[in-house]
């Protein structure tokens, strides 16, 4: 392989890349490809080149040239995954899909919309809440993320107890296989039996199989009514008892968010949302239907959280005080950092009637390695995100913040989880994985991965342990982002880093 430069784009690439785009869509000035080479987990390395293609063809044409000079070509969405997946790691092209950011249809006799995979998620719900249609999938980034992204890691979010994640509401997809080929599927039909399902395979495989270039999503009729509960505990393992009575008694609510006594310092201190000051755990309930059935929902939501041992139920009583509940919730992420400057972010998943033995198991981990761990999360689904929260200057607080991220994910899996429950597996995630899936699981991915890319040029190093780059070059140190901690959201130490 041409060994490239980490510093300056090799001309060769550029050259190449230029029979393939206008000028104006490569970019390789420092300052640009800095801005593309990190994500949420603010892990960040610089990448060769970046990339803007408008259709399948360029995709395509970017493909072919990677493959001809055995170049790393990574898939870029909004940067705002938690798990370093569109991060460069092995430096090559950086191919942005924001431009091909158009709604091309919102079809309302089959209930489906085409997009393309540049669409913020939001400007999606936005467009066919607008036409009285409802998009379920709601990650919490939804203002920024895209489409592609959403569906490159089978994104959920708080109304996926109800209404199940993007994986639920892809129909059909495009995509650039690694080859260059263009797969198209123009089905935009609700059921298919047609071989093997390539959309389902693709959707969560982090960019490692194929780029989406299109997108033919399910939508729903818009519910004719909403109402919020705010229910607080004085009891963790209440709150996390009463997610599975909710279910249990045949009300799955649309929503069911949950937060420790040390999120809730954080609502408090973020404002705008009464929290009972003995309350040491919050379920946030949202219940959907005709108005009738809202009614009657929130009403045995009431019910149930009181026998449970809630210390008060609240139901939100206008759209604007929802609103704001909402806005606290989301705001949780980023004010973790209020508690340390480095944020180990896991998203375990566990069955929901499992939840109050995984709180407990969590509760235990922090004191047994004294570790602050603030957890908050989609409690309907038995999805937790555990936020170890440390100094990475700390060598000792990260060596135990290692040891705890390992046993959690060992704790998940003996209760029949999951080790990630929507950010996937990226790069953080990858020495872990073993963990889950075994030996066998590992070797049936690899095969999977070496039939679609056998020269290893799409994103390389990510999901799978010790992926490898092709050409063996040397690896760009991560280097933090200057605003941030380059340690943050990683599973403990295990970044590889070839
Ligand atoms: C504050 C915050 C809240 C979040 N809340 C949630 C949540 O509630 N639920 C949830 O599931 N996630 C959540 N996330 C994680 C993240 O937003 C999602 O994983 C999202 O789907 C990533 O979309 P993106 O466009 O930013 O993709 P990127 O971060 O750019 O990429 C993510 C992965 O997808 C690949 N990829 C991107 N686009 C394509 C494409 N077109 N084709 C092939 N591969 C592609 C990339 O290579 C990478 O591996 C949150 C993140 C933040 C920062």
């Amino acid at each position: 392989m041409t060994a490239l430069s980490r510093t300056e784009p090799a001309p060769a690439l550029v050259d190449a890349l230029s029979a393939a785009l206008s000028r104006e869509r490569i970019r390789t000035d420092r300052a640009e490809r800095l801005c593309y080479g990190y994500d949420a987990t603010r892990l960040s390395a610089m990448p060769d080149v970046v990339v803007f293609p408008e259709s399948a063809a360029e995709v395509a044409a970017v493909l072919r040239v990677a493959n001809r000079l055995r170049i790393p070509v990574v898939p870029r969405g909004a940067g705002t995954g938690f798990v370093g997946g569109s991060v460069p790691v092995n430096g090559g092209i950086v191919l942005s899909l924001e431009r091909m950011n158009r709604i091309l249809e919102i079809d309302r006799d089959n209930l489906v919309a085409r997009v393309q995979p540049g669409v913020i998620t939001a400007d999606l719900h936005r467009a066919v809440e607008a036409v009285g249609l409802f998009y379920p999938p709601d990650p919490s980034s939804s203002a920024s993320c895209t489409l592609g992204g959403n569906a490159a890691c089978a994104a959920t979010g708080p109304r996926s107890v109800k209404y199940g994640g993007t994986r639920d509401y892809v129909l059909a997809l495009d995509a650039v296989l690694p080859n260059g080929d263009i797969l198209t599927n123009p089905s935009r039909a609700v059921k298919r039996v047609a071989g093997y399902d390539l959309a389902r395979l693709l959707v969560g495989t982090e960019g490692t199989l194929g780029v989406i270039t299109g997108l033919t999503l399910r939508l729903l009729p818009l519910p004719e009514a909403v109402r919020t509960l705010l229910v607080a505990f004085d009891d963790v393992t209440a709150a996390a008892r009463a997610v599975s009575d909710t279910i249990a008694r045949a009300v799955v609510p649309r929503a069911c968010e949950f937060m420790d006594a040390r999120s809730l310092e954080l609502v408090r201190a973020h404002g705008g949302v009464e929290i009972p000051a003995a309350a040491r755990a919050l379920l946030v309930l949202e219940v959907d239907g005709s108005a009738a059935e809202v009614e009657r929902d929130a009403a045995r939501v009431a019910e149930v959280c009181r026998a449970a041992g809630a210390i008060e139920v609240r139901h939100a009583a206008t759209a604007d005080e929802a609103r704001r509940v909402w806005a606290a919730r989301k705001a949780l992420s980023q004010a973790m950092y209020e508690v340390a400057p480095t944020k180990i972010n896991e998203d375990v998943v566990v069955p929901r009637s499992r939840l109050p033995e995984l709180v407990r198991a969590v509760d235990e981990l922090a004191t047994r390695h004294d570790l602050p761990i603030v957890c908050f999360g989609h409690a309907g689904e038995g999805n937790l995100h555990v936020n170890i929260m440390v100094d990475s200057a700390d060598a000792g607080r990260m060596e135990r913040a290692g040891r705890a991220v390992r046993e959690l994910f060992e704790t998940v899996v003996r209760l029949e989880g999951s080790v990630s429950g929507e950010h996937g597996i990226g790069l953080t995630k990858a020495a872990y994985l073993p963990i889950e899936v075994g030996p066998l699981g590992l070797d049936v991915m690899r095969r999977i991965k070496q039939a679609f890319d056998p020269l290893g040029v799409l994103n390389p190093g990510k999901i799978l342990p010790g992926g490898e780059a092709p050409g063996n070059g040397p690896v760009d140190e991560l280097a933090g982002d200057p605003a941030g901690d380059p340690a943050d959201a990683r599973s403990g130490a295990a970044v590889p880093r070839r």
